[in-house]
């Protein structure tokens, strides 16, 4: 039988202050009933389709693209390639020259997975000014047959700028991109198994997912 050992958390908490790409809806939750009142406690919950932990489809940015809720699961599941990309300063690209060594490694199938540290700076204006993945970086990666990207910033891109050359090269291979995860460092065994399955939204763009880290039994 195959069973976690471990599973780390890769998701933001949503709720009113959770961290929205600019202009985005604004999220609020509130509550809708209570037990004292209607025999029962039930929330409402308005969020924007990439609100908190989301991937995006590639309709986001290709309107001939998969929307989220046709897009194969298996895009979404898979064994996870941590690329260390630390230390990075305010709206600094992460190069080939940085993660060459593990974009050599990388094959067909992985769900890769950039570590900047940004999440640490979620609630300040700091949050997006993160560093971005290099279209070369990313092109590499596709060489290589890797379909689904994540990283722990909001935006994979420049986040305020009008170009989004990462979105439009995955978009094009119908990959997938995700964003807004948090707590990569946990990550502290070899060959984690990564689920990022999205909500079923009807046509949508992206949808809000519980990102987790798996250590598979047997391992470590
Ligand atoms: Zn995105």
């Amino acid at each position: 039988m195959l069973f976690p050992k471990k599973i780390v958390d890769l998701s933001l908490v949503i709720d009113n202050h959770t961290p929205i790409y600019p202009g985005d809806p604004e999220p609020r939750l509130s509550v809708a009933t209570t037990i004292a009142g209607e025999g029962y406690n039930l929330h409402h919950v308005h969020i924007g389709s990439q609100t908190g932990s989301h991937v995006d489809a590639p309709y986001h940015f290709l309107d001939s693209g998969q929307r989220i809720d046709e897009m194969d699961l298996k895009a979404f599941v898979g064994p996870g390639l941590l690329i260390p990309a630390l230390g990075k300063s305010e709206q600094e690209p992460i190069t080939l020259a940085d993660v060459g060594d593990y974009v050599e490694q990388a094959q067909a199938g992985q769900i890769v997975l950039f570590h900047t540290g940004w999440s640490a700076y979620a609630g300040q204006e700091k949050y997006f000014r993160h560093p971005y993945v290099h279209i070369e970086v990313i092109q590499a990666l596709l060489a290589k047959g890797v379909r689904t990207f994540c990283i722990d910033c909001i935006n994979m891109d420049i986040t305020g700028g009008s170009e989004f050359p990462v979105h439009d090269a995955v978009a094009a291979v119908s990959g997938v991109i995700a964003e807004n995860l948090t707590n990569f460092a946990a990550i502290d065994f070899p060959d984690p198994f990564i689920s990022i399955l999205p909500l079923k939204l009807a046509g949508c763009d992206g949808a809000p997912v519980r990102a987790v880290a798996m250590q598979l039994f047997g391992h470590g």
